[in-house]
């Protein structure tokens, strides 16, 4: 009988080194929970080989000296501390034990104070046990201490269950079972003082929580730690579901990209951390959900005790300063949109529209921190988001999307020698879209592929069908995405419509707009390598609008440098900028970029560019985009003009 009781608590015992070994295994410990669940599995070791030697003392010397009862009140005593740790366990699982209030601590802690005071006082007060002529005996206050265990256990349970619904299912059914084995064995503990239940009960918790801390790492984002993405649709969707009113907070880095290539991947990783921190002090909530490239994102119950005012008036005061990171300073730019779920109104799929909607939302301002109520566009704005998608299938199978082109000027002679195609889209029930409005939604919902290919077709027949290169153009400009860019098929689609209109790809420049989303970098550089190798010349557009890569333009195979209309602009009204585009310009130069301006709108800047060297001059001043017969007039007439 000895042997055999003493032969279970050392299976136990192994059974709990294989979990330990598994968890370091697996998981980096960083975060609070793992933390305190290591402590668990560390404690339960100790509290087995106690139990291990009570036995062997039981068997051994039935005469009951002070060492029996030290024993006995250890174990107790780490009996206990299980079920703290694992209310603790669940309180930072779920909810954010770190930043609750002191006072709360104190409270959380102060039952399981009295207990140790009680338990390591009790040889001598006998409050909790004693021993009479070998007889072991209940203290008056024996019944506290069931309670106290009781209190974590259920306090734990009841808060894990509560929040089951955003983990992973497995995470509800293991708080179900944690639960009745608790209650079954608290049961059979004040029935019988049995505990042998409860040495089984704890390894089988040990498990299942392990199980799912396994399941939860596929809600963290693997770098951060955070909450990932999934998580965070996990949450929307039960929020939807229960019909509350809910506000969901998307907060973006506006410059997330720029900072990425000008600092080391650890400072930026760790002033992620750091910001995930402020925004959930300042929201006090238990989850900010980090979505990737710089968005984080929360999501508030309205009428708590949150309030938008102070949270953003927080956030204004911590990004006005930058964040300080292993001696690297880093700066951020914020954007807040913030979406309404209103009580019954909206579904999963106008939700995810309307987040894209204010995703794809462009900047507007210069403020450190921009907010956007989602309520000024809210359910118009998903309307709007649905129409166009609409329109856009429309456009596909009624064959009414259109290319406009805008020529471009070469400065130092005067003469149209290129022009960018434009996409335009003229429904017949919305009017006029701008591609900047159906072009990221595009994008969204995949159509874009679709519309490549009309613009690849549209412009190829152009080039082929009015010979632009006996009318002295050199080359036509087509715009393309990074997400077109990524497009496996892509190389594909340009062979086939290359074969089709017996054109050079010399003459084809494609213009690759910069997004803030991540690509995988080594993918896009093949695909570039690869138009390249086919023949096509690439340009980078928008340079300096904060997506602007340089290290990319430095060692992609680029041949020209697109400048955004607004960093041109902004060249005629502040000197400091206009010595700075100059030097840009030098720069391109010296690196053999061409360098093409955007937004010429006056002889002014037309003069001034031209002055500063620039390659290429595209705007208003010249002419808007016009659509083929247009476009060919004005090559004629405008070329023709000049001498
Ligand atoms: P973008 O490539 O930067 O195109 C230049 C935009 O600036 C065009 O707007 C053009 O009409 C406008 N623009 C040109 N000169 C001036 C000027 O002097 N002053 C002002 N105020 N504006 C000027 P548009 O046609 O509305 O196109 C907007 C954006 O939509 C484009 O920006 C491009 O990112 C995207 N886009 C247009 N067509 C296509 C396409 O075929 N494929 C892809 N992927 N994107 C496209
Ligand atoms: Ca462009
Ligand atoms: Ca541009």
């Amino acid at each position: 009988m000895l042997n055999l009781r003493i032969s279970f608590n050392v299976m136990y015992i192994l059974i709990l080194l294989v979990c330990i070994w598994f968890f370091y295994a697996t998981m980096k410990v960083k975060i609070r929970y793992q933390k305190v669940f290591r402590g668990i599995m560390w404690v339960s070791v100790v509290l087995y080989l106690n139990h291990i030697i009570g036995i062997v003392m039981e068997e051994t010397c039935p005469e009951q000296d002070f060492n029996r009862i030290l024993q006995q009140s250890g174990h107790y005593f780490l009996s206990a501390a299980v079920y703290v740790l694992y209310a603790l366990f669940m309180n930072s699982f779920v909810k954010q034990f770190q930043y609750y209030p002191k006072w709360r601590k104190a409270l959380f802690y102060a039952p399981s104070v009295l207990l140790s005071i009680l338990l390591f006082t009790t040889p001598w007060t006998h409050l909790i046990f004693y021993y009479e002529q070998g007889q072991y005996h209940v203290g008056p206050l024996f019944p506290f201490m069931i309670m106290v265990r009781a209190l974590y256990a259920l306090g734990g349970t009841v808060e894990g269950y509560r929040k089951r619904k955003l983990y992973p299912d497995i995470f509800g059914q293991s708080i179900l079972v944690i639960a009745f084995f608790s209650l079954l064995q608290m049961v059979i503990f004040v029935l019988f003082r049995d505990e042998s239940l409860y040495y089984s009960a704890l390894i089988v918790d040990v498990i299942l929580c392990l199980l799912t801390m396994t399941f939860v790492e596929f809600y963290k984002d693997s770098q951060t730690g955070l909450l990932n993405d999934a998580a965070f649709w996990k949450y929307v969707n039960y929020g939807i579901k229960q019909k509350s009113n809910r506000e969901v907070y998307l907060i973006k880095l506006k410059n997330y990209q720029y900072v990425k290539e000008n600092c080391h991947a650890i400072p930026l990783q760790m002033a992620i951390q750091e910001m995930a921190e402020c925004i959930k002090e300042y929201s006090m909530l238990p989850s900010v959900y980090y979505l990737g490239s710089g968005r984080f994102s929360i999501v508030v119950q309205k009428h708590a005790k949150f309030s938008q005012e102070k949270f953003i008036e927080k956030m204004k005061e911590r990004f006005c300063v930058p964040f300080d990171v292993n001696g690297a300073s880093i700066s951020f730019k914020i954007f807040i949109a913030i979406m309404n779920l209103e009580r019954g109104r909206i579904d999963k799929n106008n939700f995810s529209r309307y987040f894209s909607a204010c995703d794809d939302m462009k900047s507007r301002s210069i403020e450190n921190v921009e907010v956007i109520q989602g309520d000024s566009f809210g359910i118009d704005q998903i309307q709007r988001y649905h129409s166009v998608e609409e329109a856009i299938d429309r456009a596909l199978a009624e064959n009414s999307f259109h290319m406009f082109y805008q020529p471009i000027i070469q400065a130092k002679t005067g003469k149209v020698i290129s022009a960018e195609g434009l996409l335009r889209l003229n429904d017949r029930l919305l009017g006029y879209i701008s591609p900047e409005e159906f072009i990221p939604i595009s994008e969204n919902n995949g159509k874009i592929l679709d519309i490549s290919e009309f613009v690849i077709d549209s412009v190829f027949r152009f080039v082929k069908e009015h010979n632009l290169e006996e009318m002295g153009i050199e080359f036509i400009e087509m715009n393309l995405s990074m997400i077109q860019c990524m497009d496996g098929k892509l190389p594909d689609k340009l062979r086939k419509y290359l074969n089709i209109y017996q054109i050079k790809p010399s003459f084809i420049n494609l213009e690759i707009t910069e997004t803030a989303t991540n690509f995988d970098e080594e993918r896009l550089k093949e695909q570039f390598i690869k138009m390249r190798n086919m023949g096509f010349t690439i340009s980078i557009d928008d340079y300096g609008t904060g997506y602007s890569n340089l290290v990319r333009v430095l060692e992609y195979p680029i041949n020209c440098i697109k400048l955004d209309k607004s960093i041109v602009w902004s060249a005629f009204h502040n000197g400091d900028n206009f010595v700075t585009l100059k030097n840009l310009i030098a720069m391109f130069h010296d690196v053999n970029k061409k360098v093409v301006a955007e937004g010429v709108e006056s002889a002014e800047q037309m003069d001034a560019l031209t002055g500063l060297d620039c390659d290429y001059l595209q705007g208003y001043y010249y002419s808007k985009p016009i659509n083929e017969d247009e476009f060919i007039r004005f090559v004629s007439k405008y070329n023709s003009l000049i001498v």
